[in-house]
C-alpha cells in the first residue's frame, strides 16, 4: 500500500468518530513498534518525523525505512507526517522527499521559539496550503503556541502564556483554508505538562469545545498529548533514572477532545519513556550484557505496547481495513 493523505485518513475518523494518534519516530525500532502495533491491532497510523529526527537519522534513511513500512504492512493505510515544520522551505523539502502531509507551524518565527504575529501566521500556512495541496498533500496548521521546548523547538513557559483564543482560530481557518488546525489548550511538550492530575484550570477543556463549536468540520488536533503514565515514570526511577514527579494529559481528557472534534492526538514523550525505562532495566539487571539488541528488542517491545494500547483507548483500532487510499493526485483534483 502506498502511503496515504492524512486529510483523507482525518476524513475516515471524523465520519467514524474516532482520533488517530501520530507518534513520532527516529529509527528503525521505533517504526517497527508502530507498525506492529497497527497490525495487531488494525489501525490506520499517522507517522510523524520533526526537524530535529529529520537531522538525526538523515531524510533519506526515514523516508527509506517508512517505504520498508509500507511494504512489509501492506494492509495498514500510513501517513507520513512532518512535525513542526518551522518554515515553508522546510515544508516544501519533506513533500519534494515524498511526505503525505506536513505541518506548517506558523504560531513560532523560523527560529522555532519566538510567538509570530497572526499576519504571518497566516502568510507563511497559506504559502504551504497552496504548493501543498496541488500535490493533493495535508496541511496542518497551529494557531497559540503550546509550552515547553522540545528538540530545540517551542515557546517554553507552562503552556497558559499563548492559549488559542476560539475566534481567532476561526477566522485563521477561514483565512488559510488548512486541513487540520493544533491549538493551544494549556499542553507543553516534553515530560514535564502539569505538577498535578490536571484540572480546568490548567487544561482548557471549555475552549476546545468552543473552537469546536465554531469549527465544526476542522480536525483539531492536541499536541503535547502523552499522558506520562506513573508506572513508565517508576521504570526509568526504579533503574537508576532520576524523573522528576510529573502528570501528562489523562487519557480521559483525550477522549473528550475525540467527541468534540479532535481527530489526530500527537504522542512521543510516553514512547521515549517506554524505551528508555525498557533499556534501564536490562542495563541494570544484567550488567553483562553489550549486544544493542539484548536492549533495543525489549525498548520495541515496550514502546509497541504504549502505542497498541492508545490506539485502542483513541478508537482507531480496528478502522484500518474500512479505508481504500485515494491516490495524492486524487487528492489534488478534490482540492482544485
Ligand atoms: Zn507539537
Amino acid at each position: 500500500m502506498p502511503l496515504v493523505s492524512m486529510r483523507q485518513l482525518l476524513d475516515e475518523a471524523a465520519k467514524g468518530g474516532y482520533g488517530v494518534g501520530a507518534f513520532n519516530v527516529n529509527n528503525m525500532e521505533q517504526i517497527q513498534a508502530i507498525m506492529e502495533a497497527a497490525r495487531e491491532t488494525e489501525s490506520p497510523v499517522i507517522i510523524q518525523a520533526s526537524r530535529g529526527a529529520r537531522s538525526y537519522s538523515q531524510d533519506r534513511f526515514l523516508y527509506h525505512l517508512m517505504l520498508a513500512a509500507t511494504e512489509l504492512y501492506p494492509e495498514i493505510p500510513t501517513v507520513l507526517h512532518l512535525d513542526h515544520g518551522n518554515s515553508p522551505e522546510t515544508c516544501l523539502s519533506a513533500i519534494k522527499l515524498g511526505f503525505t502531509s506536513v505541518m506548517m507551524d506558523g504560531s513560532l518565527l523560523a527560529d522555532g521559539k519566538t510567538p509570530s504575529s497572526y499576519e504571518y501566521n497566516v502568510d507563511v500556512t497559506r504559502q504551504v496550503v497552496a504548493a501543498a495541496h496541488a500535490k493533493g498533500v495535508t496541511v496542518e496548521a497551529e494557531i497559540g503556541c503550546l509550552g515547553g521546548i522540545e528538540d530545540g523547538h517551542g515557546a517554553g513557559g507552562s503552556g497558559m502564556e499563548h492559549l488559542t483564543d476560539p475566534a481567532q482560530a476561526e477566522q485563521f481557518t477561514n483565512d488559510t483554508n488548512c486541513d487540520a488546525l493544533a491549538i493551544a489548550i494549556g499542553t507543553s511538550h516534553g515530560a514535564y505538562k502539569f505538577n498535578k492530575k490536571p484540572d480546568g484550570s490548567v487544561l482548557k477543556m471549555d475552549v476546545l469545545i468552543d473552537i469546536h463549536n465554531r469549527l465544526p468540520k476542522t480536525h483539531l488536533v492536541m499536541h503535547g498529548s502523552s499522558s506520562v503514565p506513573k508506572d513508565l515514570q517508576d521504570i526509568i526511577n526504579q533503574y537508576g533514572g532520576s524523573l522528576k514527579p510529573t502528570w501528562g494529559v489523562p487519557v480521559e481528557e483525550i477522549q473528550l477532545g475525540i467527541r468534540n472534534g479532535v481527530r489526530k492526538i500527537n504522542v512521543d514523550t510516553d514512547n521515549r519513556l517506554a524505551m528508555t525505562g525498557a533499556i534501564r532495566k536490562v542495563l541494570m539487571e544484567t550488567p553483562e550484557k553489550f549486544d544493542p539488541r539484548d536492549y533495543m528488542k525489549p525498548a520495541r517491545d515496550a514502546m509497541k505496547k504504549v502505542v497498541a494500547q492508545r490506539m485502542v483507548q483513541f478508537g482507531q483500532a480496528g478502522n484500518a481495513k474500512k479505508i481504500t487510499p485515494i491516490p495524492l493526485e486524487e487528492m489534488a483534483a478534490l482540492y482544485r
